[in-house]
């Protein structure tokens, strides 16, 4: 019989535009097995988030307090918000053992790979950096301002691809949330993952 295992930590990265937040969404709809982790962040909500949902939406001042008394796993400053993981979250849903999805920058998901060297880490980019800018001119959430910085961004966290374990280039949206179905799978049986159940058998 199998005995009871952690779940497993899936970190999702992409520069804004790529559709990692579609993905996320449908990955977990689907799959009842993974939980994802709500963020807390200093930005401020935009039309249709609500608080507890898409994220906590703190003050700088509650963040930081959050950040003296420890409680995030990791945590980061991205497009000038602060933007953290809840280390009791996300215990809560591994413990359980269920899978927790953090749709995490690379500067966090370094953070969480050094303290869960198992997890599953999946980048996703679109086809090209124009392409990227097309998205985020047409999804029409943020300023130009905002648009150019995120376009900046998106470059320098480009260059950590090689840090991550799986890219997939979101061309077709369905395509890419079966990729990373299947690499969420694959991922689960794993020699190195099974390791201890199969030891203790
Ligand atoms: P957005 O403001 O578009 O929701 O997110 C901006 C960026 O912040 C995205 O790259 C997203 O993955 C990242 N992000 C969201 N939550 C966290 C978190 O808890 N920690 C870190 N490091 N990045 C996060």
């Amino acid at each position: 019989m199998k005995s009871k295992q952690k779940g497993m930590v899936i970190i999702m990265s992409a520069p804004s535009g790529a559709g990692k937040t579609s993905i996320c969404d449908a990955v977990v709809k689907k799959n009842k097995n993974i939980v994802y982790s709500i963020s807390t962040t200093t930005r401020a909500p935009r039309k249709g988030e609500k608080n507890g949902k898409e994220y906590f939406f703190v003050t700088e001042a509650k963040f930081k307090d959050e950040i003296k008394q420890k409680q995030f796993a990791e945590w980061a400053k991205v497009h000038n918000n602060y933007y953290g993981t809840s280390k009791k979250i996300l215990e809560s849903i591994i413990s359980k053992g269920k899978d927790v999805l953090l749709d995490i920058d690379v500067q966090g998901a370094i953070k969480i790979k050094k303290q869960y060297k198992d997890a599953l880490m999946i980048f996703i980019m679109t086809p090209s950096l124009k392409i990227l800018k097309q998205r985020l001119i047409k999804r029409n959430k943020d300023t130009k301002e905002v648009i150019n910085i995120r376009l900046k961004n998106a470059e320098k966290e480009i260059s950590y691809i090689d840090k991550y374990d799986y890219l997939v280039i979101n061309d077709k949206l369905n395509e890419s949330i079966k990729q990373v179905e299947n690499i969420i799978n694959c991922s689960r049986l794993s020699t190195k993952r099974n390791k201890v159940i199969w030891r203790k058998k």
